[in-house]
């Protein structure tokens, strides 16, 4: 763990030197200047983001005697007491670890005292973590937030705004504190490393601040590690070996090998990373990442994602054949791999990448290749996303093997949606592992679904509710919304019956399995959405993937789904 020495000697003085956070100061030191300062801030936002400092800034800048435009002067007597640490009219708790009634009593005993500066200054209460306090204790802030005495100001912090009480809430002028972004983390870095005299070239910071992912104090304790390792002249080597255990290129392979298709070789990267001992749900998000840098690359966007220069240039080759809805079925499909449950099993990022890798196969052999998707045949299979980059990457020596680009027909050999084929390779490295075609064929009553004419009255209702039936069955059961997700349609609807096609005999055992389960919450949710009354029934359909994009607005429904929700499904 770092002594953060670097990180508290680095706090910003002043607002301007605040990174990232330019709304904040503005309206901060805005308040200071026309001496409109609320009586309390609620600070909210993920840590490293400049919150407490925020806070220490607020209350030096009230108490300033030469403000310069409502930024504190840093020079004055009053300044010079905060700079050193010592000011009297700052008191700070931390909640995490005194989260009682008696602390808050206590303060709202002190805070009936004038402040120490004299009668025009301002006492600042700083309680960082304030969610973590009690209730009782709450309680005994609530009053004193209801009747503040003139001369106090509360600055209460919280990485979790919404645990804090409503009525604490409101009494509150809140701010929301953003990530930083990676050039401001940069550029405060670039301060620091010079004040130091750190001798650091740009892509070592660069690539610093890309892993800090928004926290600055991450980023400059992660600066001090690596000096403390390395020394102070620093050299991307060395920041690229310091890190390694924490930035997983392969992540990135792995989006590359679910674009083109390539299952063998991404189930086989799957098991390596696991073997590793990887941290899986930390390994799915820089999938994500990755993907979602490459849509922004694909809409001409230059993402700020934590990849370099080089990773960049060779995303782009990659993104040059492909269509973009492929790359938002690929990112959706990680974005929903759910690895809550049980972060040791590699299976939801196996199904998200066979769901991938199945949907481009049923593309290429339905749809006779869309035009975009079509690219040159001769087109050398693009490098690695990080051509060469000084991770010693192993699963490089895997990919060359890898056939023409898919999506050509004629290559559809080795492609071609064949169950068995694909299911076994699944079952190689995951638990769903059963006999490939026997498959309970249509349930019990699925007579219904192999004569599904010209689309019902009833199936066109049904299909345009699909969105509230998945949204449905994900609240009751997180997994059978995953399911229905990957490679699923409603095949037909009657006034009885409501029958979903699933593309692949795996998807469809795991819909029945789990003793019922997952079956059970998507009946729920036809119930609440359709009404009651409909039995639901589940067949294999190896066409669901034509519905499914026949469903309409595919784009923009995956756009939607995109904005809806987080990516990375961390809690
Ligand atoms: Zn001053």
């Amino acid at each position: 763990m770092s002594s953060e020495v670097l990180y508290r000697k680095w706090r910003p003085h002043t607002f301007a030197e605040l990174a990232g956070q330019e709304a904040v100061s503005r309206t901060l030191t805005n308040a200071v200047k026309s001496g409109r300062v609320a009586h309390a801030y609620l600070f909210s936002g993920p840590r490293g983001t400049g919150k407490t400092t925020t806070g220490r800034l607020l209350a030096k800048a009230v108490n300033c005697a030469n403000p310069n435009d409502g930024d504190p002067c840093d020079e004055c007597e009053s300044c010079q007491t905060y700079k050193a640490g010592r000011a009297l009219d700052l008191v700070e708790l931390d909640a995490a670890s005194n989260r009682g009634i008696d602390e808050i009593r206590s303060l709202r005993e002190k805070a009936k005292f004038a402040p120490a500066g004299g009668q025009d200054a301002h006492k600042v209460y700083l309680i960082d973590e304030v969610h973590m306090l009690t209730e009782p204790a709450f309680n005994a802030l609530l009053k004193t937030l209801e009747e503040p005495p003139a001369h106090v100001i509360f600055a209460l912090a919280t990485t979790e705004a919404h645990k804090v009480p409503s009525t604490v809430v409101s009494r509150c002028q809140r701010f929301d504190f953003r990530r930083i972004s990676v050039s401001d983390v940069k550029g405060r870095l670039r301060v620091v490393a010079d004040g130091e005299d750190f001798d650091v070239p740009d892509d070592a910071l660069d690539k610093i601040a890309r892993v800090a992912t928004g926290s600055l104090r991450d980023a400059i304790n992660l600066l001090e590690q690596m000096v403390d390792s390395y020394g102070a002249k620093l050299t991307l080597e060395n920041v690229v070996e310091g890190l390694g255990e924490i930035i997983d290129e392969r992540s990135g392979d792995l989006a590359a090998h679910a674009l083109r298709g390539n299952l063998k070789e991404g189930l086989a990267l799957i098991s390596e990373v696991r073997d590793d001992g990887c941290d899986l749900r930390q390994f799915q998000r820089q999938v994500i990442a990755f993907l979602r840098g490459t849509l922004l690359a694909k809409a001409g966007v230059e993402p700020e994602d934590g990849w370099s220069d080089k990773q960049k240039e060779a995303r782009q080759q990659l993104v040059a054949g492909l269509p973009p809805d492929r790359i938002l079925a690929t990112l959706k499909a990680f974005g929903e791999a759910d690895l809550r449950a049980d972060p040791l099993s590699p299976l939801p990022l196996e199904l998200a990448l066979a769901s991938c890798v199945l949907m481009q196969n049923a593309g290429s052999t339905q749809t006779a290749a869309p035009a975009a998707s079509a690219p040159a045949p001769s087109r050398p299979r693009p490098a690695k996303p990080q051509a060469k980059s000084p991770r010693p990457a192993p699963p490089k020596a895997k990919t060359p093997p890898v056939p023409a680009p898919k999506a050509s027909p004629a290559k559809a050999d080795e492609s071609k949606p064949e169950p068995a084929e694909t299911k076994s390779s699944i079952a190689s490295s995951g638990p769903a592992d059963d006999a490939p075609e026997s498959t309970p064929e249509p349930a019990p009553t699925s007579n219904g679904a192999s004569d599904a004419e010209p689309a019902s009255v009833q199936l066109e209702e049904a299909r345009a509710k699909w969105p509230d039936i998945y949204k449905r069955t994900r609240e009751i059961q997180y997994r059978a919304g995953a399911l229905l997700n990957s490679g699923c349609a409603i095949i037909d609807a009657s006034d009885d019956e409501v029958t979903f096609g699933f593309r692949h005999a795996m998807l469809l055992d795991r819909m029945e399995g789990d003793g019922g389960e997952n079956l059970r919450a998507l009946q729920q949710a036809v119930d609440d959405v359709l009404g009651p009354g409909r039995t639901v029934t589940c067949v294999l359909d190896h066409d669901v993937e034509a519905q499914r994009t026949s469903r309409g607005g595919h784009l923009v429904r995956a756009v939607e789904e995109l904005g809806a929700e987080p990516l990375s499904q961390d809690s």
